[in-house]
């Protein structure tokens, strides 16, 4: 296996002017170009040589080469054309990568790690792009597509929403969604010049350690989700008026009163103030109601 070349900013320019590519800015293209940084990615996914690691968005294959030194076999999906030929110069003598050229939001991830992994749960590392970070962790996570962990490069802001709890301004219905499912572990902060060309916003590595039983019982997820969504819609709105106003759900005035009144919170709450078991406790009070 070869050594990686790539990761330094003399190195990433010769790539680029070799092929004269032009950064596109609708991909969220921003190169990483610090070797220090990458080396955490790789320690803080802990890969070894019986992984089989997802790759999103490989880029000219930086960090697909750190990748391929640490892991059994890397799967990179690549959205951008223009990438594909430059992949195959800097990941050659790379055995053990396979790139697709794909939108991974349109490919069936389950079923690519069926065929590669055997159905045996993946690990997903990137270097995120921003524009779509919450549609590809939820997709990972409600997709039921088998993952041990997930790995990735996010805004520093996006890292700060996944892994606060009530009483921030950053809670929400992505930290809701993402504790549901994983347990969340900020490895490191980077700043802008860490990357090529730099974003205007810092970035964190998070890691999302994927629970083999998720941390509240839930008799429907798929209600308590759309209660979660209801109550962080309308933000300054108490719990009763977000649930009431919510298209997602069809629940009376007294229903949802006496639901509040039995999980023990006044009529006044906030959404924004529940827990994730409180969440858990009101959709289940619900579903029973509604048996
Ligand atoms: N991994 C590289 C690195 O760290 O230097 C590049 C990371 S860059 C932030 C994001 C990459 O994702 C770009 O290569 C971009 O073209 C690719 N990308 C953007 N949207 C994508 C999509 N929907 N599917 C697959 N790849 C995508």
């Amino acid at each position: 296996m070869k050594e990686p070349t790539l990761g330094n900013p003399q190195n990433t320019i010769q790539i680029l002017q070799k092929y004269h590519f032009v950064f596109q800015k609708k991909f969220g293209q921003n190169f990483l170009i610090d070797t220090h940084v990458l080396e955490k990615i790789i320690r803080a996914a802990e890969i070894g040589k019986d992984d089989c690691v997802l790759e999103i968005g490989p880029g000219i294959g930086t960090m697909t080469q750190y990748l391929a030194c640490a892991a059994g076999k890397v799967i990179a999906v690549e959205i951008d054309r223009a990438l594909i030929p430059i992949l195959g110069d800097t990941l050659d003598g790379f055995d053990n990568v396979r790139v697709i050229n794909e939108d991974v939001l349109k490919i069936d991830i389950a079923r690519l790690a069926e065929e590669e992994n055997g159905g045996k749960p993946i690990k997903v590392v990137a270097n995120l792009p921003y524009y779509i970070t919450t549609p590809i962790i939820m997709g990972l996570f409600e997709g039921h597509v088998p993952v041990k962990s997930i790995t990735v490069m996010v805004q520093k802001e996006v890292a700060d929403r996944m892994q606060t709890g009530p009483g921030s301004k950053d809670y929400g219905a992505l930290s809701l969604a993402v504790q549901y499912y994983a347990k969340p572990y900020v490895a490191a902060n980077v700043p802008p010049n860490c990357f090529m060309p730099r974003p205007k916003v810092g970035s964190a590595v998070i890691r999302l350690e994927r629970y083999s039983e998720p941390p509240v019982q839930v008799e429907d997820e798929r209600l308590m989700f759309r209660l979660i969504r209801a109550s962080f819609n309308q933000r300054r709105k108490t719990l009763a008026n977000g649930l009431k106003n919510s298209p997602e759900l069809d629940l009376t005035k007294e229903e949802i009163e006496r639901a509040i009144a039995e999980l023990g919170k006044g009529a006044g709450v906030r959404g924004e103030t529940l827990t994730l078991e409180e969440f858990a406790k009101l959709s289940n009070i619900i579903y029973n109601a509604r048996k």
